[in-house]
């Protein structure tokens, strides 16, 4: 479980997120939407303790993240928005050095990379160097490297960026897949693949959650007009 309460950040002068709060049981997808700039990313990057809020808590499992880092980075699974993958080496060799960076139990570590290779459905390129594979493919060796080690916090940024409409399609499968024992909370533009997807909606406005959409019972028309006018400021 992941619990966001009243986070505030500022970049110098500039407020970008004035009072988060919301929480994300395992099995949740959580999708946090709004206008370009609102602050999406900044938020995704403080859940992933890449920078710490001004004030607020966030806990993992209870605890405050900003106190075990380690402990939950390692139970962490972070898609960066332009996701920094060693492009010289094979993309088994860059998924084995992330499990030993994550201080992953050699024993486990191959299962573990057998189960991420096969759910990316990457097992065809696991010994080609990363550098000579296709954008979809890139993606896809950051979702294993994201999902690698079953996190029970998966954060994916802009996730449906630049894949074409089968790759979001497996995007989507793999997601919903791995999201039954996690927390994922991710961002993304692609309203009609994250409406089939997200179990709930977050939007995010001039620094706060405004509305807080939940998919159940909601066909993806329904969805995504309620995001529409949430954006808009139209209560619904
Ligand atoms: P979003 O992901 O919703 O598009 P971001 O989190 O990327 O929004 O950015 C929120 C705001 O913070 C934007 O106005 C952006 O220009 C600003 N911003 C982002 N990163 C920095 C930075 N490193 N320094 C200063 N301002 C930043």
């Amino acid at each position: 479980m992941l619990e966001v309460c009243n986070i505030a950040f500022s970049y110098g002068a500039k407020e970008v997120l004035k009072d988060v709060t919301f929480a994300a049981k395992p099995g949740e997808i959580v999708c946090i939407v709004g206008n370009n700039g609102v602050g999406k990313t900044t938020l995704l990057k403080i859940l992933a303790t890449i920078t710490a809020p001004d004030s607020g808590v966030i806990r993992a499992e209870g605890q405050d993240i900003f106190k075990y880092p380690l402990k939950y980075r390692r139970n962490l699974g972070y898609l960066q928005e332009s996701p920094a993958l060693y492009e010289d080496m094979t993309v088994k060799s860059y998924l084995k050095y992330r499990a030993m960076l994550k201080g992953e139990p050699e024993k486990r570590i191959r299962r573990r990379i057998q189960e991420a290779l096969n759910t990316c459905n990457i097992q065809e390129v696991m010994h080609q160097t990363i550098g000579k594979l296709s954008f979809g493919l890139k993606k896809r060796v950051a979702i294993a490297d994201a999902i690698l080690l079953r996190p029970r916090t998966i954060l994916l940024d802009d996730v449906f960026a630049g894949l074409d409409r089968t790759m979001r399609f497996d995007a989507k499968e793999i997601i919903k897949s791995v999201s039954a024992f996690s927390s994922v909370v991710l961002t993304g533009h692609e309203m009609t693949d994250l409406a089939k997807l997200a179990t709930r909606f977050l939007v995010l406005s001039d620094g706060r959650i405004s509305a807080s959409i939940s998919t159940e019972s909601l066909n993806e028309i329904e969805i995504v007009s309620r995001i529409d006018n949430a954006l808009k400021g139209v209560v619904s």
